[in-house]
């Protein structure tokens, strides 16, 4: 695993050898989806990866670990808002695509500061589609004719849906209502104006709520995990009944990799897990899982459940209607949700070196 620092950065000879073949630049591949979508790519693919991401407290390279030695992964810590790295990055290497997962992602610290949610999710992106623009227009016109920006999105841009009301679909209004949805909704319209105004090649998905390994335990799934197996509260907002639609990360992974490879430019497509289910309802699947798992001397672990003040904001109901992705592209998710929790809640409980090291922030 090469590691680079944005402001040291210097191109790693190796990765020269590969430009005939093409490569992609992933950004945010240290974070929970991003260092997934990086491992299924090179597990599929003998495609190398230039993964650029600054590291904040999301990102992990001990997620990449399995990568070490692997000279298709370079690692080069660095932010998408550094021009001048990206210029860099991008005429040495020379990516035939980039997948753009890098964003500030929680919404609770959307509410609490915004600031780095619109310097990272706008300010970012923006930035990252100039640097994209101006390499774009120095490839020859069959390589910008096959060349993609893809921009990982959310199901959170077309805000709350009333009880049933027909789910989200690519024309639905943008209604974002948190300064996590709002940002994320402006880089979505930025991506779409690159394309309409420049001729970008651009992709999206707006994919709903994701989990799987690897998941920062801020996050519901993770963290009642986390907090059930060191006997603490399980917090649920409100009534818990805000309902979500949930997709296993590999899942996402793959309907990525199916649009980048044939989804059409300048389309988005919503990618979901037909799977709407009650916050209230995730955290007893999770706790029935764990009592057969890891079965608690002191009783069930529902008994840790705790209900706090709602999250201000707080959407409803999400529900992702992915009938495009799967009639243009064939793509359908391969997990349940009982089959993907059962190895997301096992995935916790083989890698607790994994779950220590992130809590204390090692
Ligand atoms: P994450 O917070 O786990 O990871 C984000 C990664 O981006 C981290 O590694 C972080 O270090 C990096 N990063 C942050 N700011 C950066 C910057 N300025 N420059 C470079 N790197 C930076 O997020 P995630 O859950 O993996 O989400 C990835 C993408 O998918 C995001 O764009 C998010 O909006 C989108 N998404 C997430 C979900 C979900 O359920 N998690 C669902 C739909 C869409």
């Amino acid at each position: 695993l090469g590691v680079f620092t944005g402001f040291f950065y210097k191109p790693p000879p190796t990765t020269r050898l590969f430009r005939d073949a093409g490569m992609i630049l992933v950004t945010g591949g240290a974070g929970f989806i991003g260092s997934n979508f990086v491992l299924d790519w090179l597990a599929a693919s003998h495609e190398p990866v230039v993964n650029l991401d600054a590291l904040t407290y999301a990102g992990n390279l001990r997620n990449l670990d399995s990568l070490q030695g692997d000279a298709r992964h370079v690692f080069v810590r660095g932010n998408i808002g550094d021009r001048a790295l990206l210029d860099s990055l991008l005429a040495q290497h020379r990516p035939r695509a980039i997948v753009h997962f890098a964003a500030e992602s929680h919404v609770d610290r959307s509410i609490h500061g915004p600031g780095e949610f619109m310097q990272t999710n706008v300010q970012g992106t923006f930035t990252l589609l100039e640097a994209t623009r101006a390499y774009w227009a120095t490839l020859t016109p069959d390589e910008r004719g096959t060349f993609r920006f893809h921009h990982v999105s959310t199901d959170e841009v077309y805000g709350s849906l009333a009880a049933g009301a027909p789910a989200f679909t690519e024309t639905h209004p943008y209604e974002p209502n948190s300064p996590y949805s709002a940002s994320k909704a402006a880089s979505d319209h930025l991506v779409r104006a690159w394309h309409h105004t420049y001729g970008l090649p651009v992709v999206t998905t707006n994919c709903s709520n994701n989990y799987g390994p690897y998941h920062f335990p801020e996050k519901l799934i993770p963290l009642m995990i986390v907090n059930a197996l060191a006997g603490k509260p399980l917090p649920v907002y409100g009534d818990g009944r805000q309902i979500r639609d949930w997709l296993y990360v590999k899942d996402h992974c793959s309907g990525i990799r199916a649009v980048l490879a044939r989804g059409r430019v300048g389309e988005t497509y919503n990618t979901g897990g037909w799977n709407e289910q009650a916050n209230i309802d995730i955290v007893h699947s999770v706790c029935a899982l764990l009592d057969e798992l890891r079965t608690d001397p002191a009783g069930p672990y529902g008994r840790l459940i705790t209900h706090v003040a709602d999250r201000p904001g707080h959407d409803r109901r999400y529900a992702i209607d992915a009938r495009k992705i799967e009639r243009e592209l064939g793509w359908r998710p391969a997990e349940t949700f009982q089959s993907g929790i059962r190895k997301t809640v096992q995935w916790y409980l083989d890698h607790a070196d994994w779950v220590a090291d992130v809590q204390s922030g090692s």
